[in-house]
């Protein structure tokens, strides 16, 4: 099937929106940012056999490959729009296309985004997406905005991603909560409108891609502060509770793809009155003058830590 055969299809079930004058079809596309807002963008690319197994399922390849920029969009507070997707396939499959954009529309339609163009070539199988979205002048969340005395929150669960996938790659599955650990990996809801209600109180926020303290490491270098962690405290889901300790604790404190949001806000503020209901929050410590990242035990006794989280380049702590 030739490339554009490929493109027809995926032209045809890509919904579009009103600030989208011209999509799929022509040279580019030609949007209509929205007065009086700033443009947030963002790209992540997803490989084959390094982000998720070979022989995942398109669907869910779909649902992720947007779902990791959806959540980049969230830890800026942004609400999302427009989406530019750059296939590399390596065979013109039809039916393989069309799992695959099932999983990435149910997503976009579920976030409003319009899927506006893209590029389609052949290689091994990797998948790129970049999103665009829009926050007011100067509500943006960012990194360097934890200060000292500020708490620290998470939103949902930690570790369940980094546990479906040491499930995945084991064979286990067939047990509902082994199942229900796969899903987190496969299919992470990322955290938008939690985002959105994040913005003007005064915080920092990111989201959990590479591991708990590697993402909070970023936030406590990009604000020039330190932390400590309550490993007690860290949120578990039910499917992970029945894991041995020091597993589910590696896991959760180093285990990348939760696509949860991890955020500061000031002592007195309460993130659960803030939240969408529905989306847990969870305060599992306090950012200090450091410099160091502790984690502390129940005894308030630091903890050494060996796995910090995923790198792609140089080893992984
Ligand atoms: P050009 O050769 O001018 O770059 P293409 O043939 O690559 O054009 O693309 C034709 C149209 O299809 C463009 O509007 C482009 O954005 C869109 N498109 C191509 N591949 C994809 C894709 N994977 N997803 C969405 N739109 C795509
Ligand atoms: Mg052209």
């Amino acid at each position: 099937m030739p490339e554009f055969e490929l493109i027809g299809r995926i032209r045809a079930r890509a919904a579009v929106r009103d600030d989208v004058i011209l999509g799929i079809g022509d040279d580019a596309a030609l949007l209509a940012p929205h007065a009086g807002q700033q443009l947030v963008a963002t790209l992540d690319t997803l490989v084959s056999g390094v982000h998720f197994p070979v022989d995942t399922a398109a669907a869910d390849i779909g649902w992720k490959s947007l779902a990791v920029n959806l959540s980049d969009l969230a830890a800026m507070g942004a609400e999302p729009a427009w989406a530019l997707l750059a296939l590399t396939l390596p065979e013109d499959d039809a039916a393989w296309l069309d799992a695959f954009l099932d999983g990435f529309l149910e997503l976009a339609g579920e976030h409003r985004v319009a899927l506006v163009g893209g590029d389609t070539t052949s290689g091994p199988l990797a998948i790129s997406v970049q999103l665009s979205g829009f926050v007011p002048p100067g509500q943006a969340l960012r990194r360097s905005d934890a200060k000292v005395g500020q708490r620290i929150w998470v939103t949902g669960t930690l570790g369940d991603a980094a546990a479906g996938l040491d499930a995945r790659l084991s064979g286990a599955s067939g047990s509902a909560e082994t199942d229900w650990l796969i899903e987190r990996l496969q299919r992470p809801q990322p955290r938008v409108q939690a985002g959105i209600a994040l913005r003007g109180h005064g915080g920092a926020a990111i989201d959990i891609s590479d591991g708990l303290l590697a993402d909070l490491g970023h936030v406590c270098t990009a604000s020039g502060v330190g932390a400590d962690i309550h490993a007690h405290s860290l949120p578990t889901s039910e499917a992970l509770a029945e894991w041995p300790p020091a597993q589910r604790m590696a896991l959760q404190l180093g285990g990348g793809d939760d696509y949860e949001l991890l955020f500061t806000l000031p002592a007195e503020v309460d993130a659960s009155s803030l939240l969408p209901s529905g989306v847990r929050a969870t305060a599992i410590g306090s950012i200090n003058a450091g410099p160091a990242l502790r984690v502390l035990d129940a005894d308030a006794a630091e903890m050494t830590v060996r796995h910090r989280g995923y790198r792609h380049f140089g080893k992984t702590q």
